[in-house]
């Protein structure tokens, strides 16, 4: 049966020192209590600095998570991991954590499916489940932080680039990116946030004026309309032109160096034509071209290119006067499609501890 008790992070900070003082207890114990969320702490027991009545009272009152996980599969040596997990009411999400030497990433989601519907997309092949709850996208980040602890490492950075369309879930995916970057809970700079969109303007617009200065990527796909309207089909609504005006308006506002993600598609957005159709639209923009080669999904029409054939387009982007780079198909790269990692890559399955 499922447990009726709000999680813990579903609380903004105004509402926990209001249950302290309805508890008669001091309201500097809200911090320590993110604090101990933001260590990944894994039960209210744990919170061992806490009194014993006030853990008791916690766990009367609270889970310490929502999350339920149900698989875990790792690839790359176990230095990407990504957790399905169940929440609330049935649905599931995923989130990956990739390791390097120098950051962790998160990638996280903020819907269960997607309703964009690109049709090389894994997510946007199911039918769309519900928005996430900031304190869903959140606890995706607590429960990486714990894992990552657990290896002696810390969460540097989180991107929007997991399931779902951030910005078709506006206030719970900004209310989210203000938690995770609130100095008394997460404390990641917004600088290591990445939101990932495939174009909706009114909400880019909406964006540039919240004061944060997260990095803004463009899932792009393909420089002229007719092409776009296929691949990313809310296209039809939000034209190239006026997507590419809107991101810059981003960049101008912020002073952020907007990201474009171009998934590579064998044959259909990897020719020369693409490559200078993207050279007329960014060339002199604050603006930087991620490449990613396809990864695989089932009962879609497209392939991957060959790496000679990603290595062209990558020069030929070049040439056009862009900075390009290619994202590693596995995902290792930063930032990378993440949340779109085939079961094929995340090959081994390991027990969900
Ligand atoms: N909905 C948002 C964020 C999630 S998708 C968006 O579209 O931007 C994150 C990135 O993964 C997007 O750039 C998306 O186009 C890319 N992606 C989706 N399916 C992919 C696949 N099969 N291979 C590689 N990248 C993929
Ligand atoms: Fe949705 Fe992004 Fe997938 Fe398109 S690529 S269906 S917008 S998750």
């Amino acid at each position: 049966m499922l447990d009726p008790k709000p999680p813990v992070l579903s609380l903004s900070s105004a509402e926990l020192e209001a249950w302290l003082v309805t508890n008669d207890l001091p309201v500097y114990r809200g911090r320590q209590i993110w604090g101990w969320m933001a260590r990944g702490a894994a039960s209210f027991q744990a919170m061992h600095d806490l009194p014993k009545g006030l853990r008791a009272a916690l766990e009367r009152d609270f889970r310490i998570t929502s999350l339920r996980p149900v698989a875990l599969n790792q690839a790359d040596g176990a230095l990407t991991t990504k957790t399905l997990f169940e929440l609330d009411g049935g649905h599931s999400v995923e989130a990956v954590v990739m390791r390097y030497t120098d950051r962790s990433t998160l990638c996280i989601s903020s819907q269960a499916g997607c309703p964009i519907g690109c049709p090389f997309c894994a997510t946007g092949k199911f039918p769309f489940g519900r928005n996430l709850k900031a304190h869903e996208i959140v606890e995706q980040a607590v429960d990486a932080v714990r894992v990552l602890a657990g290896e002696e490492r810390r969460l540097s950075h989180v991107v929007f680039m997991g399931m779902g369309e951030p910005m078709a879930n506006y206030a719970a995916v900004l209310e989210s990116v203000r938690r995770l970057a609130d100095p008394e809970l997460l404390g990641i700079s917004p600088r290591r946030i990445v939101v990932s969109t495939s174009g909706l303007i009114p909400r880019i617009e909406q964006l540039a004026g919240e004061g944060l200065p997260v990095t803004l990527a463009i899932s792009l796909h393909a420089a002229r309309d007719e092409l776009r309207d296929v691949l990313v089909p809310i296209n039809r609504k939000y034209p190239v032109r006026d997507l590419v005006g809107a991101a810059q308006g981003y960049a101008t506002k912020t002073g952020r160096r907007v990201s474009y993600e171009w998934v590579l598609l064998a044959g259909v957005n990897d020719t020369e034509q693409d490559a200078k159709e993207l050279g007329t639209l960014l060339r002199r923009k604050l603006a930087h071209v991620n490449l990613i080669p396809f990864n695989p999904v089932e009962d879609t029409p497209y392939r991957a290119p060959d790496r000679a054939a990603i290595r062209r387009f990558r020069e030929m982007v070049e040439a056009e006067g862009l900075n390009v780079t290619v994202r590693d198909t596995r995902g290792r790269e930063a930032d990378a499609a993440c949340g779109q990692l085939h079961e094929r890559v995340m090959r081994s399955r390991v027990p969900v501890s």
